[in-house]
């Protein structure tokens, strides 16, 4: 297990923003080694943004060695003396910009790369980095393993949130910067790798067989995935021609048959009520990894550690809309991801037969103040190591059922639609959530969600 590190650098976004300001007129300098999130703020680079990944991964299970070149189309938003990427562990063999090979230096899970010029703003550039070893995960603040996991029979579940996407391939690690992927994996024959989007294609030889896949929506860094198992494939379109693609660990395979039988209706009915389904695959990875934990909601396909159930099914899939094509500026914000996926399990459960989402709020407000639940706002975790605790899923869903009693069904699922669809494939955070709550329903919320989403404590009442 690696510890992420938090590094000290001489240039801190305050200085390095200052050093920009100061050096306009021509000069170039360091992109900064963060994006700036004090929750994680070691993840992200600035100067940059990568608009595509291209990934040759070679896995070989039985000796968990990974040999990988990586190539990063970007483009300066600054002028640029050197930029750095996120990865932990690993070997770094080269890396070349615009095919000439560049000095490079390393630091806890920064590598640093200093072209033979400067990159001059607005420039698009190319960026090759061949890597290997054996992959590590990272352990995150709140204790649990993060980015490429190994199984003991050499199988990977790969899910990298929050800061993972760093122990398998270089990046800019923070979801402000989202771009394309093609993820080509190759395993030994019987082996199956999966990623996000659609598989372009698979070939065999060499009893190697490569599965080269293609995310063509912007996605975050966290949110590619590539699983690696003997799994059991299945592979079809739904009847509106959404291909969906499941892989499935043989020891899940029996619990896990029914749940995703389902999630062509879950995508349907999530379609009808979110706006249309954001991305052009679906599918899931349910791997046999129990002491992972839990389920990521990897765009297009999400990992689970076993056969989902309904709800988990429910959950990720609506991260699909609120999550992965609405993404975060700031991980504070987390609530938008998790309350919108847990309230979306709400409605699915009310709308078969289950307690209707005013009874839900109604049983969570009925726990004691000493409970999880109001622990800290939902709006406000404080640190990396509480946006997985329960405020920002349960009293984000308690927050949404609020706005819903006080605006209407009409608004209410109109500013849900509204949200997915002014910020799709785009970014989104609480203040312009709530404005476009006041903007749809025409009333005043900032007291709802003063006390519902920043309130400290149970507020005295429901
Ligand atoms: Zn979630």
């Amino acid at each position: 297990m690696i510890v992420s590190r938090l590094l000290a650098f001489a240039a801190t976004p305050v200085l390095a923003a200052l050093l920009a300001g100061a050096s306009q007129g021509g000069g170039a300098v360091p992109g900064a080694p963060t994006a700036g999130d004090p929750y994680f703020p070691q993840s992200g680079d600035g100067g940059y943004h990568v608009v595509h990944y291209r990934l040759n991964l070679g896995y070989t299970p039985a000796s968990r060695h990974l040999d990988a070149t990586a190539v990063l189309t970007s483009t300066a938003t600054q002028n640029l003396s050197s930029f750095y990427l996120d990865l932990s562990g690993l070997t770094v063999g080269s890396v070349r910009i615009d095919g000439r090979a560049v000095a490079f230096s390393r630091s806890g899970v920064k590598l640093k790369v200093t072209p033979a010029h400067a990159l001059r703003r607005g420039r698009t550039f190319s960026t090759t980095i061949t890597y290997s070893g054996v992959p590590a995960d990272v352990t995150d603040p709140d204790g649990s393993a993060d980015g490429w996991i190994t199984q003991k029979d050499g199988s990977v579940f790969v899910a990298g949130e929050p800061q993972g996407a760093m122990t398998w391939f270089p990046s800019n690690s923070h979801p402000i910067d989202k771009s394309t992927y093609e993820v080509e994996v190759t395993v030994p024959d019987g082996w199956t790798a999966v990623s996000n989007g659609r598989l372009a294609s698979r070939r065999s030889s060499n009893g190697r067989t490569a599965f080269d896949w293609r995310e063509t929506s912007p996605m975050a860094a966290y949110l590619a995935t590539a699983g690696i198992g003997k799994f059991q494939v299945q592979s079809y379109r739904t009847a509106s021609g959404l291909p969906v693609y499941n892989a499935v660990d043989p020891a899940e395979a029996k619990a896990a048959a029914p749940v995703l039988a389902q999630l062509p209706a879950v995508i349907a009915w999530e379609s009808k009520i979110f706006g249309r389904y954001p991305f052009d695959a679906a599918g899931a990875v349910v791997e046999h990894a129990h002491s992972v934990g839990y389920a990521l909601e990897t765009q297009t396909r999400p990992v689970y550690d076993r056969a989902p159930d309904i709800d988990t099914l429910v959950h990720e899939t609506a991260h699909q809309w609120f999550g992965d094509s609405v993404s975060l500026n700031r991980w504070k914000d987390i609530w938008l991801n998790e309350g919108f996926a847990t309230y979306a399990e709400w409605l699915w459960d009310a709308h078969h037969g289950g307690p209707s989402t005013a009874k839900r709020f109604a049983t969570d407000y009925a726990l004691p103040a000493g409970n999880d639940l109001w622990s800290f706002p939902a709006g406000d975790p404080g640190d990396g190591a509480h946006i997985f605790g329960t405020p920002p899923y349960e009293r984000g869903a308690m927050v949404l059922e609020k706005l819903r009693e006080r605006v209407g069904d009409q608004a209410f699922f109109a500013i849900l639609r509204s949200w997915a669809g002014e910020h799709r494939y785009g970014h989104g955070d609480t203040a312009q959530f709530i404005a476009l709550s006041e903007k749809i329903s025409g009333k005043k919320l900032d007291s709802l969600f003063a006390t519902w989403l920043y309130g400290k404590g149970k507020p005295a009442t429901p």
